[in-house]
């Protein structure tokens, strides 16, 4: 296909049918043929737009040109050397990318992502990273999620020895709440695979701040400790009848339903509520669809659609397969006696300005009205769980995941360090600019100069980490 062509190569999709009844993967990949011809549409620009506007720089260039040549093994060579998260990515990634391809001005963007999935599909995609020697020096990271795992690659590579604590009795975070219709198999187990040759020991079942502190790591012969611990506890609405049976957290919920999905298939549970606007409600409705299906799934925001946090691939997802939504609505009991009934909700509206500037959401009287349900998900945000971790750490939380306050996010006591962010790939550079710092921290402890990341493959030079034409970055961390 010429790079003229300003329409994607068509992806094809489960019927709208099909997604209401399967948790299967909705996208199918493409064929060979396809992605070569969608990677033909590639401009190959000079100022790559769509590398800047990805938090870990990945150069998606590069292998978009490999794919457009049909190489598919250099192709999925240029994407593990900067995406260790890869195969996680290539299907959950929001596509930062995407929304800033040129080609986008014209027509469709290129499906950066999509062309991911390809070159790891179709080229050998099961190399073993090789890092520097060991040289014994030893990092704790705290919380296996991926900016804990981003982390421990970045270290690893150096030739740190990392100790990765997981207060789960599995690694991946918030990934393992991601459901089926995005993430249908091993991907993170495909990922974690390349990290075989790492100095790595990982140890499950153990909280900081609870089994561990943290802060004794240092005395214990750690360099240096990352605290990579998300924003894991949900976020409360604080209405009468929060605590009743039927009322799930979506964190807690989306969990069980890829764990264990058999508990949600019983006589109850059916009419759902979901309270929330953002990705993780529409997650939580989308797979109510598909546990009852002909069963009836409300959205419950109190802003209107546009104001809705949630992306767009998730809210028209939503749509297809025929969640209701209904926007200005507030909830103000959930009602029930020994298990849900309804929620009471209460019409919603702008109110003035406050001191500064921004239109806050009120109620207006007299408006109530009741939706019934059997089940309420909440999808009111998550907060940070610092349970046992010492004040000293001074850790700051405005955007729900733990940050330390100081340069590299460099905690209140020294040699420990805490970060996160607000998806996987945003996650992932929050923790190589962690990693980055303890390295810049162990150096000048140990009076050397700080190693830049090495080539993730083994070759003698170090990785080129901002792909040729590469200019300022399109986001903040
Ligand atoms: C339902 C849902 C769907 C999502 N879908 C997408 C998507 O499609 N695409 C996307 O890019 N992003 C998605 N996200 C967001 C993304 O998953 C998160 O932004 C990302 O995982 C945050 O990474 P993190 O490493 O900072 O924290 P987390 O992923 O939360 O990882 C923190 C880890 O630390 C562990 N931990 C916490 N406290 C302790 C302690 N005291 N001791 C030991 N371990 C501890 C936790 O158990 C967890 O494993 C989704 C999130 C949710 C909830
Ligand atoms: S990781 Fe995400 S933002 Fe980066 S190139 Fe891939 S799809 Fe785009
Ligand atoms: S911005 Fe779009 S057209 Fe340009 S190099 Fe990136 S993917 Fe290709």
């Amino acid at each position: 296909m010429p790079a003229f062509q300003q329409s994607r190569v068509p992806i094809e999709e489960l019927t709208k049918e099909e997604r209401r009844r399967r948790f299967d993967h909705i996208l199918f990949p493409y064929t060979k043929e396809e992605a070569v011809a969608e990677a033909q549409r590639c401009l190959q620009c000079a100022m790559p737009y769509c590398v800047q506007a990805c938090p870990i720089t990945q150069d998606c260039k590069g292998y978009i040109a490999q794919v457009a040549k049909g190489d598919f093994d250099g192709a999925a060579r240029v994407t593990l050397l900067g995406n260790p998260l890869a195969t996680v990515l290539c299907k959950s990634c929001y596509h930062y990318c995407e929304e800033d391809c040129v080609k986008k001005d014209r027509g469709e963007p290129i499906a950066i992502r999509h062309l991911k999935r390809a070159s790891l599909e179709f080229g050998n995609s099961s190399l073993a990273y090789v890092p520097m020697p060991s040289r014994g020096e030893k990092v704790a990271v705290v919380g296996g999620g991926p900016a804990g795992l981003m982390a421990t690659w970045e270290l690893c590579l150096r030739g740190y020895s990392v100790t990765l604590y997981e207060e789960k009795p599995f690694l991946g975070g918030q990934m393992e709440t991601i459901p089926k219709y995005h993430l249908d198999g091993d991907e993170l187990a495909t990922d974690l695979a390349r990290f075989r040759n790492f100095d790595l020991k990982i140890i499950t079942g153990m909280k900081a701040g609870v089994d561990f502190k943290p802060e004794e790591l240092l005395k214990q012969g750690y360099l240096a400790v990352y605290l990579a611990l998300g924003a894991s506890a949900p976020g409360r609405i604080k209405v009468p009848g929060e605590e009743l049976p039927g009322v799930f957290h979506a964190l807690p919920f989306l969990l069980a339903a890829n764990k264990n999905p058999e508990s949600f298939l019983g006589r109850r549970n059916r009419t759902t509520v979901v309270i929330g606007g953002g990705d993780v409600a529409m997650d939580a409705a989308r797979s109510c669809v598909r546990f009852f299906p002909g069963y009836k799934t409300t959205v419950l925001y109190r802003r209107g659609r546009e104001d809705m946090p949630a992306t767009s691939e998730e809210s028209e997802g939503s749509d297809i397969e025929g969640v209701e939504f209904r926007w200005w609505r507030a909830p103000v009991r959930i009602l029930g006696t020994d298990h849900v009934e309804g929620v009471e909700v209460q019409r919603t509206e702008l109110g003035p300005p406050d001191e500064k500037g921004r239109r806050k959401v009120i109620t207006i009287p007299g408006t109530e009205e009741i939706i019934p349900c059997d089940t309420v998900i909440i999808a009111a945000g998550q907060v940070a769980d610092l349970e046992g971790l010492p004040a000293e750490l001074d850790l700051k939380t405005p955007r729900g995941w733990p940050e330390g306050k100081g340069e590299g996010w460099a905690t209140g006591v020294e040699g420990i360090f805490a970060s996160g962010n607000k998806s996987i790939v945003f996650a992932m550079s929050a923790g190589t600019k962690a990693a980055e710092a303890i390295d810049a921290y162990i150096a000048k402890k140990l009076g050397r100069e700080p190693i830049p990341r090495p080539d993730p493959f083994g070759a003698p030079e170090p990785a080129q980490i901002y792909p040729e034409g590469y200019g300022e970055p399109s986001w903040v961390l």
